[in-house]
């Protein structure tokens, strides 16, 4: 890669990390965004940095060698179709940053339809606690390479990749690379469900016998396709491979046993997720006593089940993170008490019904808002009693008027928020905010 060559495509948080890391490197990318400048963010910082083109994808791109693409760019829009038929390199800022990293430090990558941020958080926890070097970094927040990732000292990089930012990669090999559970997501995006599999499969691209490969046992999809390729996986699950997790209790391979009981990380879903962070860990940190701790001092992360408040006996919980069906199945058999559950947003192309099985046995009432509320009146129509709502207070306070002591309000949408909110942090908090003003 020359990197006096190279050029960016879209101007997204990776985006300007990856142009800020080759300008402290000494080189001067050039930068294509399509939206307005007056849409961007710190427009004017990047026009008096670097040389930029807004509104517009010019003909100029042609000119460089390498282009770092944005993981909100569709590979079949016509700008990667051109680039593609001439030739140019197309990689994602995550192949980027594994080119200029450091040589000494470690990469674990972890991938999948849901879970992938609770994962990578509980194994930077665990490293953390273990007193490595250890940073945090991709799809969770901060860009890969806004870490000063090409000095020495970073024992380890956990990365949290979407299936978009593996899409465009090319040489990268994780040290360790787990991929949590493939559910269909993100289907507008893909030609079809077999393309997003292939595409979160390029995680082990170049993984060998020598690094480390994680797979979850239980998880059919992602079975059969790795049945294909030539690595030695280890596998974590809750049935089949159920000498690994049961009775709230992981049991490594090494016949070391770490208790959930403590873990502050509800339902079986997070056995799951914690059993992938053990095995991605206890090969580096080699002591049972700290990993312990580790796993029952982790503060789960905001969103994702978290239980907001209990009034008057009933219990609200915010999972605003629950973005597809498969997060929402999760959701609904981590309890045991009449549900009365907030649903809808922006539609991800998802079919519902597979929920109707347990919406028929764990809900009293659906809740809906937003974009899907007549695909989903439409679907559950026969599962339970349905009402729909404008306004997302109406929504939350009517559940809240409905409901008995005992029950419990979930918002766990299936869906994208962007219809109504500016992501699903701004959804979750309003949620957190009209609750607890009841
Ligand atoms: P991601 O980063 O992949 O979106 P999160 O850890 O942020 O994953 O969790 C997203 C949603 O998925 C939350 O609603 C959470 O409760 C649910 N979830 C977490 N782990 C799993 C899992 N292993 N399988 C299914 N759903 C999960």
């Amino acid at each position: 890669m020359n990197l006096e060559n190279i050029a960016i495509l879209g101007l997204a948080r990776s985006g300007i990390a990856a142009a800020y890391k080759l300008k402290e490197l000494g080189f001067s990318p050039f930068l294509s965004e399509m939206r307005p400048k007056t849409e961007v963010p710190n427009s004017s910082e990047l026009i008096r940095d670097f040389e930029c083109e807004f509104g517009k994808h010019s003909e100029r791109l042609f000119d460089y060698e390498t282009i770092i693409v944005s993981p909100g760019i569709p590979l079949t829009s016509p700008i990667i179709l051109e680039l593609r038929r001439k030739k140019i390199e197309l990689i994602s800022e995550i192949e980027f940053g594994f080119r200029i990293k450091h040589k000494d430090s470690k990469i674990i990558a972890v991938t999948g339809s849901n879970g992938k941020s609770t994962t990578v958080s509980l194994i930077y926890h665990l490293l953390k606690t273990a007193g490595f070097h250890t940073i945090l970094a991709g799809n969770i927040g901060t860009a890969f390479t806004s870490y000063p990732i090409e000095k020495s000292g970073i024992d380890y990089i956990v990365l949290e990749l979407s299936s978009f930012q593996l899409d465009l990669i090319d040489t990268f090999q994780p040290n360790v690379a787990a991929i949590l559970n493939i559910t269909p997501d993100h289907l507008n995006r893909y030609e079809n469900f077999a393309a997003y599999v292939k595409s979160k499969f390029s995680i082990f691209k170049n993984v060998t016998n020598k690094d480390i490969a994680i797979i979850n046992g239980n998880d059919d999809v992602i079975l059969n396709y790795s049945k294909e390729l030539k690595i030695n996986f280890e596998y974590f699950g809750l049935n089949k491979y159920s000498q690994f997790i049961y009775n709230k209790s992981i049991y490594h391979y090494d016949n070391i046993t770490f208790s959930l009981q403590h873990s502050k990380l509800l339902g079986a879903h997070n056995a799951q997720n914690s059993m992938a962070a053990v095995l991605a860990t206890a090969p580096i940190i080699q002591d049972s006593v700290i990993m312990q701790k580790a796993i029952d001092t982790f503060v789960p992360l905001p969103h994702r089940l978290e239980i907001c408040r209990i009034k008057n006996g009933i219990t609200f919980v915010n999972d605003s993170k629950a973005t597809n069906t498969d997060s929402v199945k999760y959701a609904l058999t981590s309890f045991s008490q009449p549900v009365r559950i907030i649903m809808g947003g922006s539609d991800k192309g998802e079919d519902f019904r597979i929920l109707n099985p347990l919406l028929k046995k764990h809900t009293v009432k659906i809740y809906l808002i937003g974009e899907t509320t007549s695909k989903m009146t439409e679907t559950f129509q026969s599962v339970c009693p349905i009402e729909a709502f404008t306004n997302f207070k109406d929504c939350i306070y009517k559940a809240f008027q409905d409901s008995h002591s005992g029950d419990v309000v979930l918002l766990s949408p299936a869906c994208a928020s962007y219809d109504m909110f500016q992501n699903y942090e701004d959804r979750g908090n309003q949620f957190k905010t009209i609750v607890s003003e009841l």
